[in-house]
């Protein structure tokens, strides 16, 4: 069995302890990864701010440390693309696109820049906004998209003139720890560390006192964790945190054409991301035909191992993840709800779940409360639209949502009255540089992606002169 080493202080490092990674499509164990110990920690905290001051003096060269990153990514794709099929399950293109998604982010973000500001300058005074570096900043990574998340994180961390301490979930550690070896040819000792461990590693790197930035991307219960770790010596902290994001179809749309966008949105990576759809608000007028077309489309589903290309959904990542599936899904049949397709897992080795389209369940049940993050999707009729935008806000989730309709004016009237970082019309889901991403309420705060996202890894400073 393959044995994956943290990355501290430019060197490949064992663990003390160690733990077992597990394939879910197979329920083998697949590599033995470092428990990162609390000396270990301590090593790479040191190493990361010791090589702070020369990291920060040359924007030209970190630019070209980020595109030599971009290049080692592309020429492994297919190697680290297999790692993170055999680790998190997704069908193997997907986990392809990943890597090459965070190549692209990665050259996308080394392009960015942050000139000198000039606030005002007239006879009294000029006025300078300058950007500079945090200190160490600790990334913390879930398990459904591990390298895009991570990239989002270290890309522009690295480029504001940050080290690094990256942390991936203990579920799928071993693709973020490779690529940790790869870069220690790319960066300078103690700039990009990765350690590996639960999550009493990710609470101690949040509560570690040489840490200034923490940008989390998880669960809602453990980002409040984070927040509270953070305010202890004040750190900046940046939440990126579940969903539980509605999407409202109106009267006047093709319930063929949506159902088949909604069920891709709904449904892709078994519905373990943080931006799917996770509960629909269907027009009593089409209701009836999207449950229909919806059915269809999860009836003629392929589930599988992603290593297969036939797959078409790959099993949930984890075991506590599949029981939680599970119970909610039960929670909901008790509740007297209909599985119109599924609504079993797959029995036999591995977390498979089929996709379950659930009718005649509404608010004040688990599975429509809840951020299910699994392949449960429960369909609910309205009759008035603002019936429809008072069931989606009724939730401590603010994620993003979407509307569905012909009439697009009508639809960004409708998002605008979604609480929600991302209000999406005719599509969901979709991010880039464009735009900043993030969530309000329970969702988190602050922002990925462009400018915004490059943002989080800057403090101001105002170099006021008197004329
Ligand atoms: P999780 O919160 O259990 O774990 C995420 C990471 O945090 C892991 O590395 C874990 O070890 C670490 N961790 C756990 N407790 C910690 C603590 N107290 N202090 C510091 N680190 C800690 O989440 P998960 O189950 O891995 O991921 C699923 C969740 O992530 C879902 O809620 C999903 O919506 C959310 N998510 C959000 C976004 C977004 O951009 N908003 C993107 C992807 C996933």
């Amino acid at each position: 069995m393959e044995e994956y080493l943290m990355t501290i202080n430019g060197q490949s490092v064992k663990g003390v302890h160690n733990f077992d990674v597990i394939n879910p499509a197979t329920e083998k164990i697949i590599a033995t990864v470092p428990e990162c110990s609390d000396e270990q920690l301590d090593t790479a905290v040191n190493a990361a701010n010791h090589s702070l001051t020369a990291w920060a003096q040359d924007v030209t060269k970190r630019r070209q440390a980020l595109n030599n990153c971009a290049e080692v990514l592309l020429a492994n794709i297919d190697s680290l693309a297999k790692l993170i099929t055999e680790e998190q399950g997704k069908p193997l293109r997907d986990s392809n696109r990943e890597i090459r998604r965070s190549a692209e982010l990665i050259m996308d973000f080394a392009k960015l820049e942050f000139p000198v500001e000039i606030l005002q300058d007239d006879k009294t005074r000029r006025v300078e906004l300058h950007r500079k570096p945090l200190g160490v900043v600790a990334a913390i990574t879930p398990w459904n998209v591990p390298i895009i998340l991570a990239t989002l994180k270290f890309a522009p961390a690295l480029l504001a003139g940050n080290t690094v301490l990256l942390k991936p979930s203990p579920f799928t550690p071993i693709t973020t720890l490779k690529i940790g070896e790869l870069f220690q040819e790319v960066f300078p000792p103690g700039v990009f560390n990765v350690i590996s461990g639960g999550d009493r590693v990710g609470a101690n790197l949040t509560l570690h006192p040489g840490i200034r930035k923490i940008s989390f991307t998880g669960s809602v219960q453990a980002g409040k964790q984070v927040a509270v770790a953070g305010a202890r010596d004040l750190k900046r902290v940046t939440l990126e945190l579940g969903g539980n994001d509605p999407a409202i179809v109106l009267g006047d749309v093709d319930p063929t054409w949506i159902a088949e966008k909604i069920f891709e949105e709904a449904f892709w990576l078994c519905g373990q991301v943080c931006m799917t759809i996770k509960r629909v608000y269907a027009h009593e007028s089409v209701y009836k035909s999207v449950v229909s077309e919806l059915a269809s489309l999860a009836n003629r589903t392929k589930l599988g191992n992603g290593m297969n290309p036939e797959t078409d959904m790959g099993p949930l990542n984890n075991k506590p993840q599949f029981d939680r599936v599970i119970e909610l899904v039960e929670d909901a049949k008790r509740s007297g709800a209909k599985m119109v397709t599924g609504g079993n897992p797959l029995s036999g080795r591995g977390y498979f779940f089929p996709p379950t389209i659930v009718t005649d369940i509404s608010g004040g049940v688990r599975l429509v409360d809840e951020e299910q993050f699994g392949p449960a999707l429960p369909i609910i009729p309205f009759k008035d639209v603002d019936q429809a935008i008072e069931m989606a806000n009724a939730t401590n989730y603010g994620l993003g949502g979407s509307v569905w309709t012909k009439d697009i004016e009508l639809g960004k009237q409708l998002a605008v009255r979604l609480d929600c970082g991302t209000g999406w019309v005719n599509q969901h889901g979709s991010v880039g540089m464009y735009a900043p991403f993030g969530g309000v309420k329970w969702s988190g705060f602050g922002y990925e992606f462009g400018d915004w996202g490059l943002d989080e890894y800057f403090q101001y400073q105002i170099i006021n002169s008197a004329k």
